[in-house]
């Protein structure tokens, strides 16, 4: 048997509505992406959204948004995707790491005010050494779907003005309240800008796309403008129902647009959403009912006052990590590590001189994850066969 890593789920309804996109005679950004927001919007409480090429459109088009500019620092974990990081160094702005809470492995509320403390006190923080320029941003990630401390670490970036942007790649749909009386909130409500990404192997998907959601108005505003080449109206706005032929170019932008047809694409995995999280919270639960008397493994958990996504499902083994990730490969058992920690990663530890000493956290546990296949299609016997090929594996970690 072969068990992918990840395999999309795509309906005949899915495929339906990208084709009559194109037979539709618009392709590109219009009355699909308007709909995708609006629904969008609407799935998170959000009062503005704005579709995106990508998550890392989205993230790169907050930052500016919220006034990053050459020179500033922006905080973002250590455990995390290149596009949290890479974004802030296309501003020509420095990324400053901050180590992850162990058990959920995202941003450590503690570990931030420490650096944001040792930076205004012009001491070295993370590696990084003075003279240090100005703080502005914040970039908390949601690590497999788990909503971070965003109390926490609101209360510190309220403290020193810092804007928040949340990478929401892994956290749609998720949920997280400030304790038990307190109301349920969707993944990225309250923050300056939540980036949510519709990749292949996200929780839904446009191909590829993105989607900035946000309370202010204002910051919508830039961050359409911006997308679409710094003009003042779209084509769709120009082209059809008796637009105007004129623009204005108001900033030098990007091409950060979504098309029609990933619009629709989204719009089907939308009304999804919530079914197939469903799926996935069932998987999680058969695999930890599975795995949980296997003592070289440690289970992802839920926390409380925390619905995860289950993007998910990172286990975290004892020993020998690299090699039961071989022996699976080798049953056909597809997995994946989230991730080799940026600080370790040769670009951001060679220009910053960065250490993984500093990092103590994510420099332990990134060489236990391995992340199981998790798709909303997997099937019992696919499930069974990843759980019966890893206790064989674990049971007898040297084959001859
Ligand atoms: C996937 C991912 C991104 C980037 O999303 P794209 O839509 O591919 O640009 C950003 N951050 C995290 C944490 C991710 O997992």
């Amino acid at each position: 048997m072969q068990v992918p890593y990840f395999r999309p789920s795509i309906t005949q309804a899915d495929i339906d509505q990208v084709v009559a996109v194109l037979r539709s005679g618009w392709l590109t950004t219009g009355p699909r992406c308007r709909a995708f927001e609006t629904a969008f919007a609407a799935a998170v409480g959000a009062p503005h959204a704005v579709a995106l090429g990508s998550c890392t459109a989205a993230l790169h088009l907050s930052l500016e948004a919220v006034g990053v500019r050459p020179g500033d620092l922006v905080l973002v974990p250590a455990l995390t995707f290149a596009a949290t990081a890479e974004v802030v160094v296309a501003l020509g702005a420095t990324p400053v790491f901050v180590d992850v809470d162990p058990s959920t492995l995202c941003m450590d509320a503690d570990a931030l005010a420490a650096t944001v403390d040792a930076l205004r006190h012009g001491r070295p923080a993370t590696g990084l050494a003075p003279p240090h320029g100005p703080l502005r941003a914040v970039v908390p990630v949601h690590y497999g779907g788990v909503v971070a401390d965003v109390a926490g670490l609101r209360r510190v970036a309220a403290g020193h003005g810092l804007a928040m942007v949340e990478d929401c790649a892994h956290a749609f749909p998720a949920e997280w309240r400030d304790g038990p009386d307190a109301p349920w909130r969707a993944a990225g409500d309250g923050a300056d800008v939540a980036c949510f990404s519709f990749y292949a192997n996200k929780t839904i998907t446009t191909g590829e796309g993105g989607m900035a959601t946000t309370a202010r108005g204002e910051l919508a505003d830039r961050i359409r403008t911006m997308s679409l080449h710094g003009m003042s109206h779209d084509a769709y706005r120009r082209y059809e129902g008796g637009g105007e032929w004129d623009y204005e170019v108001l900033a030098a932008g990007y091409k950060y647009n979504m098309t029609d047809l990933a619009a629709a694409l989204g719009l089907a995995q939308l009304a999804r959403a919530a079914e197939m999280r469903e799926r996935r919270r069932a998987l999680a639960q058969r695999y930890t009912e599975a795995l949980s008397g296997v003592e070289e493994l440690e289970l992802p958990a839920e926390p409380p006052d925390r619905r995860s996504s289950w993007h998910l499902f990172a286990v975290r083994c004892r020993s020998g990590r690299d090699a039961l990730i071989e022996r699976l490969r080798q049953q056909g058992v597809g997995t994946s590590v989230h991730w080799r920690p940026l600080p370790m990663q040769p670009y951001y530890r060679d220009r910053f001189g960065l250490r993984s000493e500093t990092f103590p956290v994510a420099a332990r546990e990134w060489q236990r994850l391995v992340s199981l296949p998790l798709f909303p299609d997997m099937t019992e016997a696919e499930q069974a066969y990843v759980v019966r090929e890893l206790r064989s594996a674990l049971a007898s970690p040297n084959p001859s």
